[in-house]
């Protein structure tokens, strides 16, 4: 009987040899983008202690009170797969002292990350993001620079059909007034909440704004809005950002009802919507988070960052399958050939050609089959007759002309491609 294969974890995906060029495409504009911005990648481990996630996106959100991969170490420790990479940017930022290197900080990231979900289409439990944080700076123009990074990265995709929505929440203290007010307004309205909102009632009103209920999005037409409760400079920072946006011709749409789940965002908050995925619509979410690193004993750095999501991205972009294709597929026919083949590969590749050969001893034929699957652009056919007449049949598969080649010329032939 055939032994039970083992099938991936629920919410995984395999990234196979037939899509993953779509995924270095997309890697190698991000890479672009980034430097063009002056952005410099960091790498943070897989895991982290919970402490770190709980002290920052906050116990009673989503990810930290449902989603989290949490377990104990061996040892005793309680330790978390990231959820998420701002805090451990943030933790790497204070932990090396990056901010003692330069008083502005940029940094970007590409990263694996895992969340506790219903797996559906555009929401898996290992997933994917890029992102940017940039440190030191209070002012509007910073806001306006991860934004347009975001931005001019999914232009360079190719995602057009896009939309960003652009919300301010203030300060703090402003936030915890707003909250008093938005809970005295829904009260009476309790009993006509669903559940998730009732939860979110005491641990976290704010999030009853983004509520996709469309009863509660009619209570909440009436509800007060935050921007009543912003201080003037909260205010007049948000003037500046939407100025800058239209100089530089970046659209957008102020979103009131606009909160994101984590607790260490303020002032402005912003999410990239693409009208193309269906219902996990998300494929970037940022905002500022001026008393994050603070928070998590670092020195006072006002910073702002965004994520955005890899797996949604791929949908939201119309990819066509490519084919492999390889330069040369050497054709080995007979044992003593191979030690000719092997080497005449080795050179070639050392001269950055890309090369196969066959490694069944099969036949001629099925030889040149697999050198047309591989999509080969030349092949040379070594055989004990062309080994001994130094005589090599070098042919051009896209013309089908062929030409016969000493050894030696082999490699002038490649050089004068
Ligand atoms: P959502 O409201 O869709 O759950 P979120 O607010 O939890 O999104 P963020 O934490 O802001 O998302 O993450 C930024 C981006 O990462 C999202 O806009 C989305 O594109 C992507 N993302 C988040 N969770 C998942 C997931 N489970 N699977 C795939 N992509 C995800
Ligand atoms: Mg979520």
């Amino acid at each position: 009987m055939k032994t039970k294969s083992i099938q991936s974890i629920k919410g995984t995906q395999d990234i196979l040899p037939s899509e993953v060029h779509f995924w270095q495409e997309m890697e190698r504009k991000i890479f672009e983008e980034m430097a063009l911005f002056g952005f410099s990648e960091i790498r943070t481990p897989a895991f982290e202690n919970t402490d770190l996630f709980s002290r920052s996106v906050g116990e009673q959100t989503d990810i930290v009170s449902k989603e989290m991969y949490t377990f104990e170490d061996r040892s005793g420790g309680n330790l978390t797969l990231k959820p998420e990479a701002t805090a451990s940017v943030v933790r790497a930022f204070i932990q090396h002292n990056l901010d003692k290197i330069n008083t502005l900080t940029r940094l970007f990231y590409i990263d694996a990350l895992f969340r506790r979900e219903r797996p559906q289409k555009g929401r898996y439990r290992q997933f994917h993001q890029f992102g940017a944080e940039l440190f030191g700076s209070e002012h509007p123009e910073a806001d306006i620079e991860i934004i347009s990074l975001a931005s001019s990265i999914f232009k360079s995709i190719g995602i057009d059909e896009i939309t960003l929505k652009i919300n301010t929440i203030g300060s703090k203290s402003a936030r915890d007034n707003y909250k008093i007010e938005l809970k005295r307004f829904l009260k009476p309205q309790f009993n006509k909440l669903s559940e998730a909102s009732r939860e979110r009632f005491e641990k976290n009103p704010l999030r009853i704004l983004d509520t996709k209920n469309s009863q509660e999005q009619e209570i909440l037409l009436n509800a007060p809005q935050i921007f009543e409760y912003l201080s003037e400079d909260d205010k007049a920072h948000f003037s500046e950002v939407k100025m800058h946006l239209k100089g530089l011709n970046i659209n957008f749409e102020i979103d009131p009802y606009l909160v994101r789940g984590l607790d260490y965002y303020n002032r402005t908050i912003f999410e990239f919507i693409s009208n193309e995925i269906g219902s996990q619509n998300a494929i970037c979410g940022g905002g500022r988070y001026d008393s994050l690193v603070s928070q998590l004993g670092g020195s006072d750095t006002p910073s702002i960052g965004f994520a955005a999501g890899m797996e949604r991205i791929l949908l939201a972009t119309s990819n066509k399958e490519r084919a492999e294709n390889i330069d040369c597929y050497i054709v080995c026919m007979g044992n003593k050939a191979q030690d000719w083949v092997l080497k005449c590969a080795n050179k070639l590749r050392s001269m950055k050609f890309s090369v196969c050969f066959d490694l069944l001893k099969r036949s001629l034929k099925s030889q040149m089959k697999e050198a047309n699957r591989l999509n080969a652009k030349h092949a040379i056919i070594i055989g004990e007759n062309e080994i001994k007449d130094n005589k090599f049949q070098v042919k051009d598969l896209d013309t089908g002309k062929q030409q016969e080649v000493a050894f030696e010329h082999i490699i002038k032939y490649f050089k004068n491609l």
